[in-house]
């Protein structure tokens, strides 16, 4: 087991620094509108860089969803899936695409149930925007752009609600 998976299979001290990272980038939210998303990003993504890479193995999305998906990143899915593996997970939890690897699925719902977030495994989340790649997350976040506002302590929300919230219209998801 790499030492990422050792500390991810752990994941209450992420999810803690989560929280304090979390608080400190909502008290940074006027500082980023004043320099802006892309200015700002510029400065932010080494530090988010080489503590996400390191930990996460993060992809650069900009639009986080690791504390919905058990502090696990989903864009190392081969196929970018956010919402749950595909159906060709072998028998083994292992990926159809890469059998030497782990679903990322099957790590997160392990590991989610292990976070005080295990029912937002649950969570429909809109597809990447693509047009964010390469921004830093924690700037997008504190500026409401990451979609999903991946803030812990917001309460549930599907992806309809996201997309009305964007003015992107979007039907109603029955569960
Ligand atoms: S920002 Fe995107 S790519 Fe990076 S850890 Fe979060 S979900 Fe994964």
């Amino acid at each position: 087991m790499s030492l990422r998976s050792y500390i991810q299979d752990r994941p209450m001290p992420l999810v803690w620094a989560w929280k304090l990272t979390e608080k400190v980038l909502l008290l940074m939210r006027p500082l980023f509108e004043r320099v802006g998303m892309e200015r700002s990003s510029r400065i932010v993504k080494l530090p988010e860089e080489l503590i996400k890479g390191a930990l996460f193995n993060c992809q650069d999305c900009a639009q986080c969803v690791l504390h919905y998906s058990g502090m696990t990143c989903p864009m190392n899915c081969p196929k970018n899936l956010r919402n749950g593996p595909c159906g060709g997970v072998r028998l083994n939890g292992n990926c159809e695409v890469k059998p030497e690897m782990e679903c990322v699925w099957v790590a997160a719902v392990r590991r989610a149930a292990k976070t005080p977030y295990a029912q937002e495994i649950y969570r429909l989340n809109p597809p990447v925007d693509w047009r964010l790649k390469g921004q830093a997350s924690w700037v997008t976040f504190a500026l409401g752009r990451d979609q999903v506002t991946t803030g812990s302590d917001t309460k549930m929300r599907d992806a309809t609600e996201s997309l009305k919230r964007n003015g992107q219209g979007g039907q109603e998801v029955s569960r």
